[in-house]
């Protein structure tokens, strides 16, 4: 796919792995809600092809639903600040939610996103995120299911996007950009 300028992309993960790890990941939510019902719960934009993926595989009675916040604008930093763009359409009270994320970077968004949601009383709250880079990590908060620990890059692809763009790539890209 043309990219414009300089930038530069580079294959991280390919869609095959990523295929076969969302299956396992799938597995283990189905083994660990045996006989239940799960709510999922998908952060716009960027998880919403891992959501996608991911409950297909799930071989339990599910239900989905989707929170917008806002937490990195058009650039690659974070502003530390999060804001709800999109509320949840319906309540959680008594459901086994589990949040899906596409990426845990520095635990901001996530750790905001774990007090509003436990406010609303679920059964039980657990975090399925596609990628997970510790290293970046500012709060003490992490992923029950994670499907790829990666190093600090800036990647797109799979849901992921650069200013909104490269969401559509079917591989984990690292996306190199040239210097302003
Ligand atoms: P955190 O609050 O953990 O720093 O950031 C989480 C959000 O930042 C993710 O849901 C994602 O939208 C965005 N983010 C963090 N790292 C990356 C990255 O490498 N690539 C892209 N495209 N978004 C990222």
């Amino acid at each position: 796919m043309p990219v414009g300028g300089q930038e530069k992309l580079k294959i991280l993960i390919r869609r095959a792995a990523i295929q076969k790890r969302v299956h396992e990941v799938a597995q283990q939510i189905t083994r660990d809600f045996r006989g239940q019902r799960v709510h999922l719960i998908g952060v716009l934009k960027g998880a919403c092809i891992f959501l996608s993926d991911l409950v297909r595989e799930i071989n339990l009675e599910t239900s989905i639903d989707f929170i917008a916040v806002s937490s990195y604008g058009k650039g690659k930093q974070s502003s530390g600040q999060v804001r709800v763009l999109k509320d949840l359409d319906s309540s959680i009270e008594g459901l086994n939610v589990v949040l899906v994320e596409d990426i845990l970077d520095t635990g901001l968004t996530l750790s905001y996103l774990l007090r509003i949601i436990q406010q609303r009383k679920p059964k039980s709250l657990r975090v399925a995120a596609l990628l997970d880079k510790p290293s970046r990590r500012l709060k003490d908060v992490n992923g029950d299911y994670i499907g790829f620990t990666i190093p600090n890059e800036f990647v797109v692809g799979y849901g992921l996007d650069y200013a909104e763009r490269f969401r559509n790539l079917k591989d984990v890209c690292i996306l190199n950009l040239p210097p302003e």
